[in-house]
Formats: structure tokens, C-alpha cells, sequence
């Protein structure tokens, strides 16, 4: 299931995961937006027709909720998780450093950068070389499977950009990006919040899919706040560790999360609304720069133009002449 394990995940062996796997029981809905969270957030960021848009968004079997299920639910990086840290105003000795905090925020990051470069390349079976939309490879009268095996090219487009915008949707909700502070002192339970109502410039993925890796990883630190920070779970860090327990760090689960808006988080303010509409304009973001992304690679007999027509209509052969 994880032969293909994304750079900085390497370390976690296909053994490993496979044993997570076969150990994992139905998703927990408390380590990420509920599916039918994600679902509400792809729904609203995305203008695509219907069929298309239930194979991306449904709450169960889209694309984008397909690291929630089998091994990858227990990968840290792909719900940007263990990005925590409290600077010592707050809390003395905090068990993790600000530049570990951020390297698993750069992990998850790189894992979304991946998956865009993935989707650039997908996206050339679904065009043939003068322009004509593959009608096969369009098709979705059979469902897609996110296996990560090959399928028609609409399938292996939608399957990559979902599995990298799912990680940056939960970016918003398990992250203090949009969120205000609780009432009352800063601390393990209770965070730092930014307040910030801009799309994060850290999760800038097209820019930096055309980057190394030392280049975007430097420009996305210099963006990262010194009180950003996510929640500790109990799942696989960058580095094939997993926290148990996660003592005297912000955890997800008691701390951050905004998952649903009943969330200990989510009860200050409308912390669960801000994370939501940080969520959704992101996605916004991310498609909007993917179609430009395709525009400029193929730009040879409008193949860029037709590949987005095939992407966002349920029936290109029509659609799109
Ligand atoms: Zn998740």
C-alpha cells in the first residue's frame, strides 16, 4: 500500500506502515476535519461539475479524504501534525525546539509539493499531442480508486491533488493560523493564536514545486511565525517517531484542533468558522494555481486549456470540443 513512501517519509519503514494498516481501526474522527468537514471545504473552494466534484470531495470515498484511510491515516506529515511548540514566555523547557516544530511543518509541506508535480505530470494523458481530450481518459462512469496504481489519467490527476490538498486543509484546523486565543493565560492547553485571515505564504506550492528543496524550505521557514504551531498525535512523525502520550506538549486532541466545531479549540470565538474560511479560500488557492501551472507547462495547441476543461466537466468529450 506504501511502496511509493513520499520523500521524508522514507525513514518509516513499508513494514511499518503495513502494520499500521492492518491495525487501524475506522478513522478516528478527531484527527482531522470530519470527512464531511473536508467535503464542505472542497465543495465550496472548487466550481466543478457534479460527479467530478463527489469523486474529489465526498466525505468517505473522495479524493481528498484518501489520506485518512489505510496507512497513510498514521503518517504525522500528511495532517501536519507534531508542528508544536510554545516559546519559553509561555512555558519553560518546552520538549521540542521552534526548528523541530518547523521541520515537520516542512515535512507535510514537501509531501503537498510532491503531489503537485505528480498532478502536473498526470495531467498530460489527459490531452493528446494536437489538443483533442482523451475521451478514455476522462472517463469517471467506474469510480476511481486512490490506490496510487495506474488508472485513467483523470483519476491519477484528481488522486495526487487530493492527497496533497488534505494535509493543507488540515493545516487550518489543526494549526493556531486563524485561530484566537482562549481567554485567560497561554499555556499547553490553550496556545497562542494568530488571528490571521490570509492564505498562510508558506503553503505557496506552485512557486515552490519549480524550487529545490533547500530554496522553498528556506523561503517557507522565513514565513513561518515564531508562535506557529500544531498539535502533538499520537502518529508517525517525520522522522518514524511516534508520540505516545504526547506529555507537557500542545497536543491536538486537548489543545488544537478544530476538527468539529465542538472541539475544546473551537469553543473560543468562532475559531471552528476561521479555520473553515482559511480552509476554503486556501483550496481556492491551490486550484486556481495548478490551472496556471498547466497553462504555462503546456502551452503547445491550448493542451493546458483542455486539460483544466477535462478536469472540471463530467463529460469532456461534449464539453470540451
Ligand atoms: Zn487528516
Amino acid at each position: 500500500m506504501s511502496h511509493r513512501l513520499l520523500p521524508g517519509l522514507t525513514r518509516i519503514t513499508v513494514a511499518a506502515v503495513f502494520a499500521i494498516a492492518l491495525a487501524t481501526a475506522p478513522p478516528d474522527p478527531a484527527l482531522a476535519f470530519t470527512g464531511g468537514n473536508h467535503e464542505d471545504i472542497t465543495r465550496a473552494a472548487l466550481p466543478w461539475e457534479p460527479a467530478t466534484l463527489s469523486a474529489m470531495a465526498d466525505a468517505r470515498d473522495g479524493a481528498v479524504n484518501a489520506n485518512d484511510r489505510g496507512g497513510y491515516f498514521a503518517l504525522g506529515p500528511l495532517h501536519c501534525d507534531n508542528a508544536d511548540y510554545l516559546a519559553p514566555r509561555y512555558v519553560r523547557d518546552y520538549p521540542r525546539s521552534r526548528d523541530e516544530a518547523t521541520t515537520e511543518l516542512l515535512a507535510c509541506i514537501r509531501t503537498s509539493v510532491a503531489r503537485f508535480r505528480n498532478a502536473v505530470r498526470a495531467a498530460d494523458g489527459l490531452v493528446d499531442a494536437d489538443g483533442k481530450v482523451r475521451a478514455d481518459q476522462s472517463d469517471l462512469s467506474s469510480p476511481c480508486t486512490w490506490t496510487e496504481t495506474p488508472d485513467r489519467a483523470k483519476c491519477a490527476v484528481l488522486e495526487q491533488l487530493g492527497r496533497g490538498w488534505h494535509q493543507i486543509e488540515d493545516f487550518y484546523s489543526h494549526s493556531n493560523w486563524t485561530d484566537r486565543a482562549a481567554p485567560g493565560p497561554v499555556g499547553l492547553t490553550d496556545p497562542p493564536g494568530l488571528a490571521r485571515t490570509d492564505v498562510a505564504p508558506f503553503l505557496d506550492i506552485r512557486r515552490y514545486s519549480a524550487m529545490n528543496d533547500a530554496a522553498w524550505t528556506r523561503d517557507a521557514r522565513a514565513h513561518m511565525p515564531a508562535d506557529l504551531t500544531t498539535g502533538c498525535y499520537s502518529d508517525f512523525d517525520s522522522t518514524g517517531v511516534k508520540a505516545e502520550g504526547c506529555a507537557g506538549r500542545v497536543t491536538h486532541n486537548r489543545g488544537l484542533n478544530k476538527d468539529t466545531s465542538a472541539s475544546h479549540r473551537s469553543r473560543t470565538g468562532d475559531n471552528f468558522g476561521h479555520a473553515v474560511s482559511g480552509a476554503t479560500a486556501e483550496i481556492t488557492r491551490q486550484w486556481n494555481d495548478f490551472k496556471a501551472e498547466l497553462l504555462t507547462t503546456y502551452p503547445d495547441h491550448r493542451r493546458g486549456e483542455q486539460m483544466i476543461c477535462a478536469l472540471v466537466h463530467d463529460a469532456p468529450e461534449s464539453s470540451c470540443p
